[in-house]
């Protein structure tokens, strides 16, 4: 199945570059210059993932995503020119799915478009997620409760038990920052044991999870940790 891929951005060596990066990934992508004919298109429905700059000539990419949601949940990728623009693009909820800070590589973003595909694959619809039996995440970590293991990128991780209940914790709940005594009560560890024993654990699962490439755990200071959603579909 091939993806229909939606670019609206304005500036012409940009949209060179990315048509570019997705011709060589096999993702043949629609270009066009503004927020209306992007819109226009996005009614006729029919798109798997819409790219949005957020300077456009004739309105702004965060106006078109809101208008868009409205009536589809296609997935977004903001493209920003500005580093504050982040905070509106997550902040403000705006139904967006990923941004990317220009300049990028389109090769990232072909790698981030891709990513973002196969997840909506996994995952139909978001409300159809369920609890049960090997639950896909939308990270490259998948739990498989069934066999009580950790799948990265497909492959078993070979965690303790500890390891394993806090992985699993984290991977329900991409983003989701944890505090430590949460992660403590999802390990069972005993409330008496202390609570830099999730830092040991979490350095261990960051040295098992760096084998095969992936860095997705994030610390928070003075909070705890999260998982990062996937960047790449390497
Ligand atoms: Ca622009």
């Amino acid at each position: 199945m091939t993806a229909r891929i939606l670019l609206v951005e304005d500036d012409q060596p940009i949209a060179d570059n990315v048509l570019l990066a997705l011709m060589r990934e096999n993702l043949p992508c629609h270009h066009v210059r503004l927020a209306s004919q992007g819109l226009a298109l996005l009614r006729e429905g029919g798109v798997d993932l819409a790219i949005l700059d957020v300077g456009l000539p004739d309105g702004n990419g965060f106006e078109l995503c809101r208008t868009l949601r409205g009536f589809s949940d296609v997935p977004v990728i903001f493209l920003t020119a500005r580093a504050d623009e982040i905070d509106r693009v997550v902040g403000l909820e705006m139904g967006a799915d990923d941004y990317v800070l220009k300049p990028f590589s389109p090769r990232e973003l072909a790698a981030r478009v891709k990513a973002i595909l196969r997840r909506g694959r996994l995952h139909p619809s978001p409300a159809s997620v369920s609890a049960s039996t090997s639950t896909a995440s939308p990270t490259t970590l998948e739990a498989d409760e069934d066999r009580a293991r950790i799948l990265c990128q497909g492959h078993p991780l070979d965690l303790s038990r500890s390891e394993y209940l806090i992985l699993k914790t984290m991977v329900a709940r991409p983003e989701k920052v944890f505090t430590r005594e949460a992660l403590m009560d999802a390990a069972g560890l005993a409330e008496a044991s202390l609570e830099r024993a999730i830092d040991t654990h979490i350095k261990s699962l960051r040295a098992k999870l760096a084998v095969h490439h992936v860095d997705a755990i994030r610390t928070h200071r003075g909070l705890g940790y999260s998982l990062d959603r996937a960047r790449d579909g390497a």
